[in-house]
């Protein structure tokens, strides 16, 4: 694992609970309006945190924090994320973790063993139009059955997509919610331009808010629940 950050408290990260978040560095994608260019770019990548760090910190919560959230970067990449979920768990946290969707196979090893309570899976727009956002060649497949992997794991779960009013068109949008019919949760987050991999977005905007409510009220005839972030 590569540690490249650490948010020792978030009341907003994982629903409901008080937890820590972990940063893994590295990603094989490459979105435009990525945020974290320190985990993504290596000439920018932050400085690694030793791991034992990490394990120090996480036992001194124990018991004061519920959750840990891992994520990234893409946190999958890790080989030994399995082994990190493994120490969480057993440190008796509740264990969080956001994923791109590109490795359903890390994903199936993942939920066969109960490692995690609650998944975050972005899905950057519709599935057949997936290189055009993520800057990279991605099987689409891979993507179809990481969604439907998290939708049957039997642990809590949300789908969420980052809106860039130029790139993400309402019918991506229709479309997406389609391909996470039934899906539990599903959040629009507007795209807030700030430190990003692609300087020429930062003039981009999101939709209205209006325009946006309107649009959960009409994705909720596929999930069962849809809202703005
Ligand atoms: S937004 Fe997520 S998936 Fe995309 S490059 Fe950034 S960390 Fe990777």
């Amino acid at each position: 694992m590569i540690i490249a950050g650490l948010q020792k408290f978030s009341l907003i990260d994982y629903p409901g609970k008080i937890c820590a978040i972990i940063f893994t560095r590295g990603c094989n994608f490459r979105c435009q309006y990525c945020h974290n260019p320190e985990l993504v770019i290596p000439e920018k990548y932050a400085p690694s945190i030793p791991i034992s760090k990490i394990y120090e910190f996480l036992e001194s919560r124990r018991g004061k924090l519920d959750a840990i959230s891992i994520t990234g970067g893409e946190p999958t990449q890790h080989i030994d994320l399995i082994e990190m979920l493994e120490k969480i768990k057993n440190m008796g946290f509740l264990t969080k973790l956001d994923t791109n969707g590109s490795r359903p196979e890390t994903l199936e090893k993942i939920i066969s063993r109960k490692l995690v309570d609650y998944f975050a899976m972005d899905i950057k727009t519709s599935i057949k139009d997936y290189s055009r956002i993520a800057g990279h060649s991605v099987d689409s497949e891979k993507i179809r059955k990481s969604i439907n992997l998290i939708m049957n794991s039997g642990s809590d779960y949300e789908f969420r997509t980052t809106i860039v009013k130029s790139l993400t068109s309402k019918e991506d949008l229709r479309e997406i919610a389609r391909s996470i019919n039934g899906a539990k949760n599903y959040f629009l987050q507007k795209f807030i331009p700030t430190k990003l991999n692609d300087p020429d977005l930062m003039k981009e905007t999101s939709y209205s808010d209006k325009e946006l409510n309107e649009l959960t009220l009409e994705l909720m005839a596929y999930v069962k629940y849809c809202a703005v972030r």
